[in-house]
């Protein structure tokens, strides 16, 4: 079976946990407590080879890092020998994009562009709603897409409460990483 490793960066609060427990187990906790240290949990997904339509079951290996936003020094530990990673932001937090954009640019100093996927997400679409009077959104979908495109990143807006997109994630990476592999 193809192996992938796969790590989480982002700002804290963003949502990083929520994205791998409903990713891993379809659920949303709100009342979970937040990772120490970091968490290391496994799912496998099914990808379509292209020629003949047969599937292949490939296995993420999920470095969740929690902390990292404070002992950044330990970082490289977590994204060393990754295929790919999620670089997540919070939708209503602009200052969580601009962190964003700085671990991409780590990733793409110390890692290298070719040997690593890099997705842009951003979390909790479900407390946006444009026609609310209280419309939470700070980041646009634009705004981070075309980002996204400049910088040729895999790109979603999801919501770890609701579920939106998150298998979407992992499945536009792993056929990424498969096609590549
Ligand atoms: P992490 O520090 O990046 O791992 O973030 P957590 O997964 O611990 O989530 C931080 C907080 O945001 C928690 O209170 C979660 O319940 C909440 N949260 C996470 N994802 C979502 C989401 O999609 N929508 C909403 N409304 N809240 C979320």
């Amino acid at each position: 079976m193809f192996q992938f490793k796969l790590v989480l960066l982002g700002d804290s609060s963003v949502g990083k946990s929520s994205i791998v427990y409903r990713f891993v187990k379809n659920s949303f906790d709100e009342f979970r407590e937040s990772t120490i240290g970091a968490a290391f949990l496994s799912q496998t997904i099914k990808v379509k080879e292209s020629d003949d339509g047969e599937e292949t079951v490939i296995k993420f290996e999920i470095w969740d890092t929690a902390g990292q936003e404070r002992y950044k020094s330990l970082a490289p530990m977590y994204y060393r020998n990754a295929n790919a990673a999620l670089v997540v932001y919070d939708v209503t937090q602009q200052d969580s994009l601009v962190k964003a954009q700085s671990w991409v640019n780590e990733l793409k100093n110390k890692v290298g562009d070719d040997d690593l996927v890099i997705c842009l997400v951003g979390n909790k679409v479900d407390l946006c709603d444009e026609d609310a009077e209280d419309n939470k959104r700070a980041v646009g979908t634009e705004e981070a897409r075309s980002y996204a495109n400049e910088q040729n990143l895999l790109f979603y807006e999801v919501s770890a409460k609701t579920g939106l997109n998150v298998q979407q994630i992992f499945q536009s990476i792993g056929e990424k990483l498969f096609e590549t592999k």
